[in-house]
């Protein structure tokens, strides 16, 4: 079949899905049958037409996290990975010429992003996670993925790779303490991450609806599991390490500026912050800065994934060392994309997911 079907956002708070003709690849590029796609936290202010990612675009096809088998190949393509070989895409399409490409930090100067910043009038519109098939430029990171775990495990790669990147700025030494605010898959993403790489104590906050995301959380190895609204943490971590407090604090909570002035004083003296949850351009009230200088912290921020974590996000996957069932989550078809979205949000009534991701079925 030559036709296919794809997600599509209006940047309205508006989504259907549409029918295109499966596109041959652009030149030097390929064509991706895409097998499963992660949803994201950020997929619904998409929805919205926030924009929060450089040259976002609507009409588009959205979905950044994703996973699919290289279908065909430009005459002129020059990607040595043969037809059939199952990926993982790098959302970045990066130029590979500017300092931020040379320094090897997240954010191309002129990058280009996947599910973002390709609109519906260009091409065959076809260039998010979010259709059956998709098209990729010439240039474009691939990192093969294995094939004993399903697709809907491995959109995994994605949070991962980021969770790599972010580690390797922050550092995280065998046997220190971490606590990560926000136990959504993003959080989950970095405590299995974290468990693997040998951390000491790891603890994880959320609030009194994240009870599903706290049970995932502790079968991934955090040691311990802190409701804000119903415990105070500082007492709590203090309790777990002996007054010692945490040497690295991760902020992930979404939305809420409350938790940077906790982070701050859940890090020890001499420990280290990295801010990755994003709080919509919020100003941080009650956030005491000479603490951060008496404290002697380092503060980093987590902006994305780099080519080389993205490679080993894939590596890790193939060498089978995360629980990657656990983060599965809701898996969903292209048809339930309302009822995807309403997880995604957790507006389903008594349901919540640690993870919603859709799967794209082929006959082939
Ligand atoms: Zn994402
Ligand atoms: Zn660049």
């Amino acid at each position: 079949m030559s036709e296919v079907r794809a997600g599509v956002f209006f940047g309205n708070g508006k989504f259907d899905l549409q029918r295109f003709t499966r596109p041959s690849p652009p030149p030097g590029g390929m064509l991706l049958q895409v097998e499963a796609v992660g949803m994201c936290g950020s997929d619904l202010a998409q929805l919205d037409g926030v924009a929060h990612v450089p040259g976002e675009t609507s009409p588009v096809v959205p979905g950044h996290e994703i996973v699919g088998r290289i279908f065909a190949k430009a005459d002129d393509c020059e990607s040595p990975m043969a037809v059939g070989t199952r990926v993982a895409v790098d959302q970045v399409l990066r130029c590979g010429r500017c300092s931020a490409c040379q320094a090897q930090r997240p954010h191309c100067e002129n990058m280009r992003v996947y599910g973002y910043g390709f609109g519906l009038d260009e091409g065959a519109g076809l260039w998010g996670g979010y259709g059956e098939y998709m098209a990729l430029k010439a240039g474009t990171h691939l990192a093969p993925l294995p094939e004993n775990i399903p697709a809907a495990e491995l959109t995994l790669f994605e949070p991962l790779s980021s969770a790599i990147n972010w580690f390797d700025k922050t550092g995280l030494v065998p046997g220190e303490t971490i606590v990560i605010q926000g136990p959504g898959h993003m959080g989950l993403t970095l405590t299995a991450l974290a468990r693997t790489m040998g951390a000491g104590k790891i603890v994880v906050t959320g609030m009194g609806s994240d009870r599903l995301r706290f049970e995932a959380a502790l079968a991934l190895g955090a040691d311990a599991v802190v409701d804000i609204e119903d415990k105070d943490v500082r007492e709590e971590l203090a309790a777990v390490t002996h007054g010692a407090m945490a040497d690295v604090v991760v902020d992930m909570a979404p939305g809420s500026t409350a938790t940077i002035p906790l982070a701050v004083e859940l890090a020890r003296p001499g420990g280290r912050i990295l801010l990755a949850g994003l709080k919509h351009f919020a100003e941080v009230e009650g956030l005491v800065s000479d603490l951060i200088v008496l404290k002697d912290l380092s503060v980093f921020g987590g902006a994305g994934m780099t080519p080389a974590s993205h490679r080993r996000a894939a590596e890790l996957l193939m060498a089978g060392q995360l629980p990657t069932d656990v983060l599965r989550g809701e898996v969903y078809t292209l048809d339930q994309l309302d009822l995807a979205l309403d997880m995604l949000a957790r507006k389903v009534p008594g349901k919540d997911a640690v993870r919603v991701g859709l799967v794209h079925q082929h006959d082939n």
